[in-house]
């Protein structure tokens, strides 16, 4: 079996001109756009690559984007002062802090400053409960995006069985309770997993989140399983240069699952798109009206 290639890279697209239209219509009814404000801590230079992204991102679908830079000096104290500011502030319906921050600075502390109802990166403990108990809240965007990737490519996920390989905060725990929530029967795999191969093997849906370059194999997956490959990996390649591999061993599994997504090209693409539709739904729940259909 060849399997199909995922497209995050046109659905993400598709997603963001969505969110455009959306945008468009919120600020002829509002009067304003809907804001993102951004506060980038140091110099990190695959933090500012993701702030660029982010804030271009945030323009071309017609919202206002507020990029608060700061230096890697920066006490706690005045940080939480920067993020209680924006929870204050009108013209902002989303904040993001992004990570990580220096040492010396409470990540936790930070995120939990955050008011929740502004929280599009879905990293408040007010949001995860939120996902835990099944309520309406934030959700983090790159397993929202994995999850929109999968619903389009399976329509309903029912009573399907999914391993989702990786715990962290960020990816694996929210991806779990999304697939729960989607009625599949979910099985969290980690670092401390016995017999990894044989529990990927009987899994309809796959999503690796490790950060180890090409760990999962072929000849660990079902026949026609769909594979959603979070992992960024930048390795050595042939000819000197570094190249972007995914967690999945794109050319074995290929052989042998049903779909699956690309790195570069597949959730890669989803998470900016994912934040930007959080961001104007944060802002029509704060101007008291329904989110909008279809996002
Ligand atoms: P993390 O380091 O916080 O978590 C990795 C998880 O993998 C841990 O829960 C650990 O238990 C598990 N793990 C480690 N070694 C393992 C092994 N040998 N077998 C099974 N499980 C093992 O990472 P994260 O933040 O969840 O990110 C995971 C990957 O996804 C990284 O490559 C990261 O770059 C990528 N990522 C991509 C996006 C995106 O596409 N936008 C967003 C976030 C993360």
């Amino acid at each position: 079996m060849s399997a199909k290639p995922i497209d995050g890279k046109a659905f993400a697209l598709g997603l963001r001109e969505r969110v455009g239209i959306a945008a468009a219509s919120f600020r002829a009814k509002t009067g304003r756009a809907p804001g993102l404000a951004v506060v980038l801590v140091g110099e990190d230079p695959a933090s500012q690559v993701y702030v660029r992204a982010k804030g271009k991102a945030t323009v071309e679908a017609g919202m206002e984007s507020f990029e608060h830079k700061r230096d890697a000096e920066i006490t706690e104290s005045e940080l939480l002062a920067l993020v209680n500011r924006l929870n204050r502030d009108e013209q902002v319906d989303g904040i993001l802090v992004q990570l990580p921050l220096p040492p010396h600075i409470d990540e936790a502390a930070v995120i939990a400053a955050i008011d929740p109802d502004k929280d599009v990166d879905g990293f408040h403990v007010v949001n995860a409960g939120r996902l835990a108990v099944g309520a309406e809240g934030f959700v983090p965007c790159t397993p929202l995006g994995c999850l929109m990737l999968l619903k389009d490519r399976l329509g309903s996920l029912s009573g399907l069985e999914a391993v989702v390989i990786g715990r962290s905060n960020i990816v694996g725990k929210p991806m779990a309770q999304l697939l729960i929530r989607e009625s599949c029967t979910v099985t969290v795999a980690h670092s401390r997993t016995r017999d990894l191969p044989g529990i990927v093997r009987r899994a309809d849906i796959v999503v690796a989140a490790v950060g180890r370059p090409e760990m999962v194999k072929g000849d660990w997956l079902k026949p026609g399983a769909t594979v959603i490959d979070v992992g960024i990996n930048r390795v050595a390649g042939t000819d000197g240069k570094t190249r972007l591999v995914g967690d999945v061993d794109f050319a074995s599994a290929s052989e042998v699952a049903g779909a699956i997504t690309p790195v570069p090209g597949g959730v890669g693409p989803m998470t900016i798109a994912v934040l930007l539709r959080n961001a104007l739904v944060a802002a029509h729940l704060r101007a008291g009206m329904d989110a909008p259909e279809g996002l």
